[in-house]
C-alpha cells in the first residue's frame, strides 16, 4: 500500500484480525493434544501461517506421558532476518483436555494464537529485520494429571531442546511467551520467573504506547511455555493475564467452559500485539 507521499505505509497490527483468527481456532474444539482436534488445529494453523508469507514445518514428535505414548505437532514458522540473532515468539495451541465436548479454549488458547498469527502476517509484511523470528505454536502444553518432566509443556521443552542442540542458544535474542491474553479486562502480570531485562524491555514498549496500567509484575512465579526456555539458559517472558474471571481474584473461567469468545476483545488484543510489536522493534 502506498500512502500520499509516495512512501510504502508500515503494516499495522490489527486486533480484529487477531480476534478473526482467534474465533477460528476457537471453531476447532476440543483441541487437547492427541487428539483429532489438535491435528485439525496443527494443519489449519499451519495454512494460516504459510499464506501470511512464512516458511513453515509441523514437528511431529512422540514423548511417554501419563496417558502413554502421545504424539505432539509443534507449528513452527520463519521469517529470516538480516543477522543470525533470533526472537522466538510463541503461544500453546491445545485445550486442556476433559473439560467438556465443546470446550473452545477461547482465551487459553485461542486468543494467544490469533494474536500470534497477526504479529506473524506484519512481521512477515515489514520484510526482514534485523533479527529472524520463529514464530511457534506449541502443542501440548496442558498438563494431563500434574505438570512434570513428562506432563505438560511439551511442545516448548522440545523446541528449546532443538535450539539448543543446533548450536543457536547463543543467537536468542528473546523469548516471548504469549497466553491468555485476549480478556476484556485486560491485566498481564508477568510472572517473576521471567528474564528481568525482557520484562524491563516490555513494560518500556507498553509506557512509549501509552498502555503501561495494563502491565504490571505479578506476585509470583507460573509455569508455562517460557520454562522450558529459561531452564535451557535462554532469555525468556510469559506475557500472561492470569486472572480470567467473572470477578477480580476469581479466576473463574480458566479451564471451565465458560472459557468462551464473549469473554475477549479485540482492543485486549491490540494492546498487546501493539506492545509485542514495539517490543521487538526495540530489540533490533
Ligand atoms: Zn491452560
Amino acid at each position: 500500500m502506498l500512502c500520499g507521499c509516495g512512501k510504502a505505509e508500515s503494516p499495522v497490527f490489527d486486533g480484529a484480525k487477531a480476534f478473526a483468527e482467534t474465533e477460528a481456532l476457537a471453531a476447532i474444539r476440543p483441541r487437547d493434544a492427541g487428539t483429532g482436534g489438535a491435528r485439525r488445529a496443527a494443519v489449519h494453523l499451519q495454512a494460516k501461517l504459510s499464506a501470511v508469507g512464512c516458511k513453515t514445518t509441523i514437528d511431529t514428535f512422540s514423548e511417554e506421558t501419563p496417558s502413554g505414548k502421545m504424539f505432539f505437532n509443534n507449528v513452527l514458522g520463519r521469517l529470516p532476518g538480516k543477522t543470525k540473532r533470533l526472537i522466538v515468539i510463541g503461544s500453546h495451541f491445545d485445550t486442556k483436555a476433559g473439560i467438556s465436548p465443546e470446550f473452545q479454549g477461547a482465551n487459553d488458547s485461542g486468543s494467544s494464537s490469533g494474536v500470534l498469527m497477526e504479529l506473524a502476517r506484519v512481521l512477515a509484511e515489514k520484510g526482514p529485520m534485523e533479527t529472524e523470528f520463529l514464530v511457534a505454536f506449541f502443542d501440548g502444553e496442558e498438563c494431563r494429571i500434574e505438570y512434570g518432566p513428562t506432563d505438560g509443556l511439551h511442545g516448548s521443552r522440545r523446541l528449546a531442546q532443538q535450539i539448543v542442540e543446533a548450536g543457536g542458544a547463543a543467537h536468542v535474542e528473546a523469548v516471548i511467551i504469549l497466553d491468555m491474553i485476549g480478556d476484556r479486562n485486560l491485566n498481564v502480570t508477568v510472572p517473576r520467573n521471567s528474564t528481568r531485562e525482557l520484562m524491563k524491555d516490555l513494560f518500556f514498549a507498553a509506557h512509549q504506547l501509552g498502555v503501561r496500567p495494563a502491565f504490571s509484575l505479578g506476585k509470583g512465579s507460573i509455569l508455562d511455555d517460557h520454562v522450558p526456555f529459561l531452564l535451557a539458559g535462554l532469555p525468556a517472558i510469559d506475557v500472561i493475564d492470569f486472572d480470567y474471571g467473572s470477578a477480580p481474584g476469581l479466576n473463574d473461567y480458566w479451564h471451565t467452559p465458560e472459557d468462551t469468545m464473549d469473554k475477549l476483545s479485540a482492543e485486549s488484543m491490540q494492546t498487546i500485539g501493539n506492545t509485542i510489536l514495539r517490543m521487538v522493534e526495540n530489540l533490533q
